[in-house]
């Protein structure tokens, strides 16, 4: 990317419900580098998406807060928020199509999500299971209030620009569910205001991390991230949990459930080296070196262009700020709109209006004087 600033889609907002161009929102918590579970789960279907849409990527600093909100916590989000960014240019989201915005710097969001706090009940948030896995990932004993609203704030980050896509991970699609809900509540409560957005599936709906759990995740510490080099990648890779019951290279083993294989579906390249390697492991005619050995070279390859272009990116110094800077302004401005949409639909606006007006008019003729005290 050389020097210049990178030009943004024009806005194509009126009011009413919802934006003329399709719209799509969807972004991360800014808790560390982009791992390939990001990939699979959401990063692949912004790069496939963001020409067709007009295109926001939030960094959900807020929701950072729900579990992680120490001073130390807040101070790492500038540099995380880099990294993130320049991770997205680098799988091949155009800076020229891409609005990136920082959440917590457009404060009309925390507006909206208390707006939208009362068209969810409790109990619909406590039935969502991703919430108590965060909970209990972040060792908090008890829910916090926060965290419990993870899918109304969610909400408001959507429906703040009017969104009609979110593409997102398996583990978020009960958060974009209640997104739906709350658009469908709030116009026929009040009057049509938002498109009901479409959840966007990743092709693969949970990667595994490198120890097995059931998800890879940055706070896991189980995560292969796209910035990796290549000598990390294979030092994880080789370190990877595969099928335990497998004792030795001449026992048959399972491919269904382990990691290692849904890794060479998913980046591997070449698909008749992973169906010759999945017959071989399930005969017992390979050992885990070899199939380890493979799928490092094959994430290697997937991750060489990846970091070529994160090379030359990194090297313009200034197109992140101005890419974070300039996206921000456009975002409050849409979410601005949107608010005051939000208030005249609810009739919220009406009461002070009137207040402004009575105040605003000439006063009465002088009301007779009180008879002075004697
Ligand atoms: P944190 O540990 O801070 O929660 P994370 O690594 O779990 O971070 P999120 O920020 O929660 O990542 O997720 C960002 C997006 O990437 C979401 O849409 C989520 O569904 C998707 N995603 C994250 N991890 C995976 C994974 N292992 N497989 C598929 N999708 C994933
Ligand atoms: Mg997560």
């Amino acid at each position: 990317m050389s020097g210049q600033t990178p030009t943004i889609t024009p806005t194509a907002t009126k009011p009413g419900p919802g934006p003329v161009a399709p719209r799509m929102l969807t972004g991360d918590r800014p808790t560390g580098r982009l791992h390939l579970g990001h990939y699979v789960g959401s990063l692949a279907n912004r790069v496939r998406l963001h020409k067709r849409y007009e295109s926001f990527f939030i960094v959900a600093d807020l929701h950072m807060l729900t579990t992680k909100n120490s001073g130390q916590d807040i101070a790492t989000v500038y540099h995380n928020t880099a990294e993130m960014v320049l991770d997205s240019l680098a799988v091949g989201l155009d800076p020229a199509h891409s609005v990136f915005f920082l959440q917590s710097a457009v404060p009309e969001v925390a507006e909206i999500n208390l707006l939208l706090s009362s068209l969810v009940t409790v109990p619909r948030l406590e039935r969502i299971p991703s919430l108590k896995e965060m909970a209990r990932d972040a060792g908090k004993q008890e829910m916090p209030f926060a965290l419990l609203g993870y899918p109304v704030l969610q909400a408001a980050d959507i429906l703040a620009v009017k969104a009609t896509a979110v593409p997102v991970g398996h583990d978020n699609a009960p958060h974009v569910e209640v997104a739906r809900e709350v658009a469908r509540r709030f116009n026929r409560r009040y009057r049509p205001v938002f498109p009901v957005p479409a959840l966007i599936h990743g092709d693969v709906p949970s990667l595994p991390g490198t120890d097995g759990q059931a998800k890879m995740s940055k706070s896991l510490g189980n995560a292969i991230y796209l910035a990796d080099p290549p000598e990390e990648v294979r030092r994880k890779v080789m370190r990877m949990y595969t099928d335990p019951a497998r004792t030795g290279p001449g026992v048959p083993g399972t491919v269904e459930g382990n990691p290692v294989f849904a890794y060479h579906a998913a980046f591997n390249d070449r698909p008749a080296e992973v169906a010759d390697l999945a017959e071989r492991y399930r005969a017992g005619k390979v050992g885990d070196v070899e199939v380890k050995q493979k799928l490092a070279a094959a994430i290697n390859r997937f991750l060489a262009p990846v970091q070529e272009r994160r090379a030359a990116f990194e090297a313009d110094e200034r197109l992140v700020a101005e890419l974070i800077v300039t996206g921000t302004a456009r975002t409050r401005r849409e979410v601005q709109r949107t608010v005051a949409d939000m208030r005249d639909a609810m009739g919220l606006a009406a009461a002070f209006t009137e207040f402004q007006r009575q105040a605003r008019r000439a006063p009465a003729a002088a009301a007779p004087a009180a008879p002075a005290a004697m």
